[in-house]
């Protein structure tokens, strides 16, 4: 007789940060592999969807990219954050405003996954635009250490150089999740 094929794992991971700052483009970029020709808004929630085969067993990583307006907020933060197996707080390096909100997000993750001990991540991006960055390393770095998370400084339009031809000496988004 034959077994029935073993069920796909789900792992649930959130991708939170200001708006603006390259939720949906990260995403994109993971599961479809490239930067997406236009982004609109996100309203609500988005969900993208990717298999990945870890020592010969498929995992289903489930990215859910989230919209930062008050108001699908309200109604929606429950779902978010429900069976979650991982959280990615993302600032975008060339917008200090969208650092300066990482305890925001940091402390509505806090309230809501109360008792899980959920890994999460810091994600700075647009690496390719680090001539323009407003948000140093260094003190990124300071940031997660402060709050013990792993730091990764990437870009989901170029992950691999940046527009003045140069490296941006950036984590692969591939790496990230
Ligand atoms: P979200 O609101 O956080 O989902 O942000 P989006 O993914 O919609 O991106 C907002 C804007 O930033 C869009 O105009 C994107 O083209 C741009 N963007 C996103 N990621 C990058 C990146 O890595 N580098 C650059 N230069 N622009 C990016
Ligand atoms: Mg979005």
């Amino acid at each position: 007789s034959s077994l029935p094929p073993p069920r796909t794992r789900i792992f649930k991971i959130i991708v939170i940060g200001d708006s603006g700052v390259g939720k949906t483009c990260l995403t994109y970029r993971f599961c479809a592999g490239k930067f997406p020709d236009k982004t609109e808004a996100t309203i609500g929630v988005d969900f993208r969807e990717k298999v990945i085969e870890i020592d010969g067993e498929k995992i289903k990583v489930q990215l859910w990219d989230t919209a930062g307006q008050e108001r699908f907020r309200k109604s929606m933060v429950q779902h978010y954050y429900r069976n979650v197996h991982a959280v990615v707080f993302v600032y975008d390096v060339t917008n200090a405003a969208s650092f300066r909100s990482l305890p925001v997000w940091i402390e509505e993750c806090r309230q809501h996954a109360l008792g899980q001990e959920v890994p999460r991540i810091l994600v700075g991006n647009k690496c390719d635009l680090r001539h323009a960055a407003q948000v140093s390393t260094d003190v990124a770095q300071q940031f997660a250490d402060a709050h013990s998370m792993p730091l990764f400084e990437t870009s989901a339009k170029n992950p691999y150089g940046s527009d003045d031809g140069g490296r941006n000496n950036s984590d692969h988004v591939e790496a990230i999740f």
